[in-house]
């Protein structure tokens, strides 16, 4: 089976995690603020937080901005759970937004219009968390400007999108936005095995998402309630977490970055030759704006469904079955039982809906080999004829 996505590991990988083996730390030593500076200095970024997970990190962001219970947190339905999750373990609500039916990434002209009822209901959101599909930017400057008539915070949730650009600028320079959180789960642009990171360019935003990140614990005396009774001394001043990045996840992540420039041209290569090789077919691809360069985290085709005389289910089976590994992000979160409390239905999210009723994600990787991206090509070709 040849996997939709895939993490692509080198000697140089390998010997990077092995050096901090034989070194005298394992957990948040030396190589995670390397890490961390590596990420802010190719983004843009005055400071990053590592965590565990992007999870962590979505969640560190959060409570960061003060999100608490009787908040309303929006995001995009078309992502993974995660970017609705943390807003629930702060308390908060969360309603989502439909999306651009092109791109399928959140609509600006759905969040206005959300956004005008809910001044008139007193139920403004204190957070959106914009989810770039794919790896594509959202419309970041329209929610900036958004941000500033309706006066909530910006989360990017740039966990595809590490690499890519918007308006000529790195995704991640929070120009338009308070926090981005990557993600470098194996499957995404680069990876540490497990782990996120959060940038900002806002100082207190960054200590506040240091702090969480370990116990709420402090050793700078400035800091602290009482004075230190000796050398041991630290304080818990809120409640924390251990979201804690490893030292050994930090070294593969750093190594990786080194890579990332080639991943995504790589992966650019790779989308010009299924546009290419594809068009014709009755699909379509997500259209990319003019002003994108996209890190091209997945891609994803769209049936024709007036076109094909085959459902949806039996494209994705006969593909399957003929040995390509193609997978479906996303299913629209508000169809997941446990987010129907918030009372919002799938007739609500026209464009959601229409989205995953054609979506498909088929193999993209830096590791796509053109001969393999061939076979792919051709199991697509003979089951959309
Ligand atoms: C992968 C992903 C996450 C979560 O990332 P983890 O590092 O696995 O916690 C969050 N949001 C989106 C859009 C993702 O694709």
């Amino acid at each position: 089976m040849i996997p939709y996505g895939r993490q692509d590991i080198n000697q140089a990988d390998i010997d990077a995690v092995v050096d901090v083996l034989k070194s005298d730390w394992l957990t948040q030593g030396p190589v995670v603020p390397r890490f961390e500076q590596a990420v802010a200095s190719l983004v843009g970024a005055r400071y990053a937080i590592a965590s565990n997970s992007a999870t962590s990190s979505l969640h560190l962001a959060c409570l960061a901005l003060g999100v608490g219970s009787g908040d309303y947190v929006w995001t995009s339905p078309v992502s993974f759970v995660a970017s609705a999750n943390c807003a629930r373990y702060c308390g908060a609500s969360v309603a989502f937004v439909d999306v651009d039916i092109d791109t399928g990434n959140m609509s600006i002209d759905a969040l206005a219009a959300m956004l005008a009822k809910a001044e008139q209901d007193g139920t403004l959101p204190k957070v959106v968390i914009p989810v770039h599909l794919a790896g594509q930017s959202c419309d970041m400057e329209a929610i900036g400007a958004l941000a500033n008539r309706y006066g909530f915070s910006v989360i990017e949730d740039a966990s595809h999108a590490i690499g890519g650009r918007y308006k000529d600028q790195p995704i991640g320079n929070c120009r338009f936005s308070d926090i981005v959180i990557f993600s470098f789960h194996p499957v995404k642009v680069v990876t540490s095995g497990e782990g996120g990171m959060a940038v900002t360019n806002n100082e207190r935003l960054a200590e506040r998402m240091a702090l969480l990140r370990s116990h709420g614990i402090t050793r700078d005396t400035d800091a602290m309630k009482n004075k230190p009774d000796g050398p041991w001394y630290y304080e818990q001043i809120e409640l924390g977490y251990n979201y804690r990045m490893t030292e050994l996840q930090a070294a593969l992540g750093c190594s990786q970055m080194d890579r990332l420039a080639g991943f995504v041209s790589r992966r650019h290569e790779i989308a010009r030759v299924y546009e290419d090789r594809l068009s014709g077919l009755p699909l379509s691809f997500l259209r990319q704006q003019p002003w994108s360069y996209s890190a091209y985290h997945l891609f994803v085709i769209m049936l024709d469904l007036e076109r094909t005389r085959k459902s949806r289910l039996e494209v994705f089976e006969q593909l399957r079955s003929g040995g390509i590994g193609v997978n479906l992000h996303y299913i629209p979160i508000y169809r997941q039982p446990d987010f129907q409390r918030f009372g919002q239905l799938a007739e609500h999210f026209p464009n959601a809906e229409a989205y995953y009723a054609r979506a498909i994600s088929i193999p993209m990787y830096a590791g796509l080999t053109a001969e393999r991206q061939e076979e792919v090509i051709s199991v697509i070709r003979g089951v959309l004829p």
